[in-house]
């Protein structure tokens, strides 16, 4: 049974960066709401199209659909091989539907873990991010480069700048999640569940930060009983 999972922090806090490392090192599935809803958008289906607006110009998608969507993908073998959910939740009522959701499939959450950074830094990291266009992995032009300039190291497709990593925006995702982030702290907090991981530096850094928790607190051979 592995960990169950959620990444919460701002907006270039790193945490389609954990999670990714998270799948490599230690098998966790990764879903990405963000990810889920770009690939959507590029494929134009009809979620694609509902999102859009919402994505491009960095307002939260409505939590009925984002927790319809994401419990959609929490299959039961994804639930016993466990996951790092990336971006969601984002709101209380968003966490209150997971909960539900992994109450009714006895299959509970093992922790959130709160990425930490100050705003200058997360400015930096998002306005320098690059991400592939078709398999969705994270670049930095200075702290994490492409082996060739402008093209993915994995799949060798060319790297674009996210619509909302433009630097209005930007501001505009800051100032949602600050909004938001208070109460969804406070509701891990109130469960036990709530573990602060410090992502000021570099990523190597943040990768050891997180073993360590990972070890200390034993999840990473988690297990709970849950009937998946
Ligand atoms: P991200 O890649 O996590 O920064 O997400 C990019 C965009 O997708 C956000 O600015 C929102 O428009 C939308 N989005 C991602 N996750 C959520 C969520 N949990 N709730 C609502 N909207 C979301």
């Amino acid at each position: 049974m592995g960990a169950r999972l959620v990444l919460l922090g701002p907006p270039g806090a790193g945490k389609g960066t954990l999670a990714a490392w998270l799948t490599e090192q230690h098998g966790l599935a990764h879903l990405s709401t963000g990810e889920l809803f770009r690939q959507q958008i590029r494929r134009r289906t009809a979620l694609g199209n509902t999102v859009s607006r919402y994505v491009t110009s960095g307002q939260l998608v409505p939590d009925e659909l984002v927790v319809r969507v994401m419990t959609s993908q929490l299959t039961r073998p994804l639930l016993r091989r466990g996951f790092v959910l990336d971006g969601f939740p984002r709101t209380t009522a968003q966490a209150q539907g997971l909960e539900r959701f992994l109450e009714s499939r006895n299959a509970p959450l093992t922790a959130a873990i709160a990425l930490t950074s100050p705003v200058p830094v997360l400015l930096k990291r998002l306005s320098g991010r690059r991400v592939c266009g078709k398999c969705g992995a994270i670049y930095h032009v200075r702290n994490i480069p492409p082996k060739r300039a402008g093209i993915c190291d994995r799949c060798q497709s060319a790297l674009i700048i996210r619509k909302d990593d433009q630097a209005d925006t930007i501001r505009q995702r800051l100032r949602i999640d600050r909004a938001q982030a208070k109460p969804l702290l406070t509701y891990y907090r109130r469960r036990g569940l709530l573990h602060g991981l410090h992502a000021d530096s570099s990523s190597g850094r943040m990768f050891t930060r997180a073993t360590r928790l990972l070890r200390v607190q034993g999840w990473l051979n988690a297990r709970d009983g849950a009937r998946a």
